[in-house]
Order: structure tokens, then C-alpha cells, then sequence
């Protein structure tokens, strides 16, 4: 049984992050009236690298030099415009206690950010800049996650009861700091890529027969789903297992949950879960499991170049060499597959074999 909050910080860093705001745009304005360019240093983070001998500092979380911006370049100009656009929206959040999304920050001024990814790359500028993460911005986004299980939880006044209907999907809470009085009586979380997947568990009753906590982020994961992940994790001292399509995409989810991604590299301390083993499907499943030829898709040259470059993730060959040897195989094969494909054989063969037989036969990696 675990009890936390964690509210109590939010207000002094508040504070903290008002003054910051305050320091940086006071020195910008001394630098330009006393006719100087200002420059603007930027740490820049990497989750990964391609070096071959793996002798880098990525898993440190430590920065990899610095980007200058100055007003001498036009694109610089352009993307400073924007972030202290976006930097005067967040001084607002912060001392309205307010909220907002990205998009919501998008339709402030959609003539001159253009583009989404201009005001999310501004967003994560800030958040290097004000050594913080997005989440303290009062910046959020509409959380995409689902959670069902052996589980009972308070996100602000909210209960998350899931144990009393351990087969019914809840959608996980936006404001994962605000998350307290966690109850858990499950033995383990099982993270899965797809919501189909996630929706063929609960019609199986899977958490009936079995003690856990399934998740889905639906997809590659967003920072609530991945935040919540991390809570779960480092208050419940359970295992964390993951279980994707055996494809270059569901291998690079995978990756995501376990190593962050490489555009919120700055705050991968905070989002990845090291502790996540690999379930399945390996692509060594399709011959162990009898997974019929025609349910065999080829990779398409698309997905070939992805497994590739991925292969060249340092990560890879340090910390899970035996993950990187059945991404390896996935390339030589030359085939994928999706988790439904176990279906073949009987409907509820994921639930009532596969996956038991995985998780008790500790068959993950
Ligand atoms: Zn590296």
C-alpha cells in the first residue's frame, strides 16, 4: 500500500519558474537597449547516439554541448519571436495557476507560429532553458493512455477505482503530480502498444484470472502515459513488462517506454522507465509460436531503413544486446508481424497462453 503526494512542490518551483521568466527576459531587454545581441545559450540533450563504440555519455543525462542563438540569423530571429511569444503565455499559466495545451498555445498566434512543431520546439526550448519539464509549465496534453487493474488511486479529487471493475479501461490522469493514496494489490504492469490489444485483454476478463495493471499509451506513448508509467514503477516495486507488434514501430515504442525519445531527450530522467523488460512478440515468436506464413507481412523498404538506423542506437548495444539481436533477426527474416497474428490459433490464446506463459516462464528480455 503506498500514499503520496506530491502538490506540495508545485507551489515554491511555481515561484521558482515566475522569477526565472523574469531574469531572462530583464537580461534580454538590458542586452538590446544597451545595443548588444544577445545571445542565448541552450543546452542540447540526446537520448541516443550512433557512436559504434557506445563510449558516449547518452545514458548520463547530462547535456551534449550547447546551441547559440542569436539575433544575427534570421531563422534564430524567427524562433526567439516565438519563444518569448510562448514564454509570455506560460508567465500567464503560472500566475493564473492556470492550465493549457500545446494546440491550445498554437491558436494564440496561428499566423505566426505557422506550424505546431514550431510552438513544440519552443515549448521544449523553454524547458532547457528553465531547467524544468514540460508538465511545470502548466503546459499539458489531453492524455491518450488507458489504465485498468488491480489498482486504486486520487489524481487531485478524482478516484481512480479500477479495482472494483478490474476489466474496465480508465483513461490515465492528465496531472500525474497531483496523483496520491495509491493502492495496489497487483503483482505486475503489463504495457501494451495497441489499444485493440488492450481492449481484447479486457474482453477476456484477463485481469480476473491474472493480478496486474495493464496500460496502454495507444500508440507511441504521450507524457502522461509515460509520467504515470514512471509513478507506478518507482512507487509499486513491481516488474514492468511490454508487449508490442513485432515490427519496426511497435520495437521503437518499446524503446520509447524503456529510453525516452530523442525530442524530449532534455527530460528523459523524468519519462523513462529502465525497469520495462521486453514481453513480446520477438521475432523469434513467429517459428516458437506457429505463426502461419500468411499472417507474415514482408517489411517494406520503409520499414527496413528503420531497423537499420535503429540498430546503430547506442543504447542498444550497451544496455539490451540481446533486444538488439532479435531486431537483428526481425531484419534478416525480413518479415513482421502483428500481436493479433497469435490469434490464429484460438482468440484467446494472448490471454489465456501466451502472455501467461511469458510472464510466468520469466520468457522476456
Ligand atoms: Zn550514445
Amino acid at each position: 500500500m503506498e500514499g503520496k503526494s506530491m502538490k506540495s512542490e508545485s507551489q515554491p518551483l511555481n515561484a521558482i519558474l515566475l522569477t526565472k521568466i523574469k531574469e531572462f527576459t530583464r537580461d534580454l531587454l538590458l542586452n538590446l537597449s544597451n545595443g548588444h545581441s544577445p545571445i542565448i545559450l541552450l543546452d542540447r540533450f540526446r537520448n541516443h547516439c550512433i557512436l559504434p563504440d557506445s563510449n558516449c555519455f547518452c545514458s548520463s543525462n547530462l547535456p551534449c554541448g550547447k546551441q547559440v542563438l542569436t539575433l544575427c540569423k534570421e531563422t534564430h530571429v524567427h524562433r526567439l519571436d516565438v519563444m518569448l511569444r510562448v514564454l509570455l503565455i506560460v508567465q500567464k499559466l503560472l500566475q493564473e495557476n492556470k492550465h493549457c495545451s500545446k494546440r491550445d498555445i498554437y491558436y494564440m498566434h496561428p499566423s505566426v507560429f505557422l506550424d505546431q512543431s514550431v510552438v513544440d520546439r519552443a515549448i521544449n526550448d523553454i524547458c532547457v532553458l528553465m531547467q524544468c519539464s514540460r508538465h511545470n509549465l502548466n503546459v499539458v496534453s489531453a492524455g491518450n493512455g488507458l489504465v485498468m487493474g488491480w489498482i486504486r488511486f486520487v489524481e487531485g479529487k478524482k478516484v481512480f477505482d479500477c479495482i472494483s471493475s478490474p476489466n474496465t479501461a480508465h483513461p490515465i490522469p492528465v496531472y500525474v503530480e497531483e496523483i496520491k493514496d495509491i493502492v495496489n494489490v497487483a503483482d505486475y504492469i503489463l504495457v501494451v502498444e495497441k489499444e485493440s490489444v488492450f481492449q481484447r485483454l479486457a474482453n477476456d476478463q484477463f485481469c480476473n484470472a491474472n493480478r496486474c495493471i495493464v496500460i496502454s499509451g495507444r500508440g507511441y506513448p504521450d507524457i502522461p502515459t509515460r509520467r504515470f508509467l514512471r509513478l507506478l514503477v518507482e512507487n509499486l516495486h513491481i516488474p514492468v513488462y511490454c508487449l508490442v507488434d513485432c515490427d519496426p514501430y511497435g520495437f521503437d515504442i518499446l524503446t520509447t517506454y524503456k529510453f525516452g525519445s530523442m525530442q524530449m531527450a532534455y527530460d528523459t530522467k523524468h519519462l523513462r522507465v529502465p525497469e520495462i523488460s521486453w514481453l513480446g512478440a520477438f521475432p523469434s515468436d513467429s517459428e516458437k509460436y506457429f505463426v502461419p506464413k500468411q499472417c507474415l507481412l514482408p517489411l517494406t523498404a520503409e520499414d527496413k531503413r528503420k531497423i537499420k538506423a535503429m540498430l546503430l542506437r547506442c543504447y542498444l548495444q550497451r544496455e539490451v544486446p540481446q533486444w538488439r539481436l532479435e531486431l537483428e533477426m526481425m531484419l534478416e527474416k525480413g518479415v513482421k508481424f502483428e500481436i493479433e497474428a497469435l490469434s490464429v490459433h484460438a482468440l484467446s490464446f494472448l490471454t489465456e497462453s501466451y502472455i501467461p506463459s511469458k510472464i510466468h516462464g520469466q520468457v522476456n528480455i
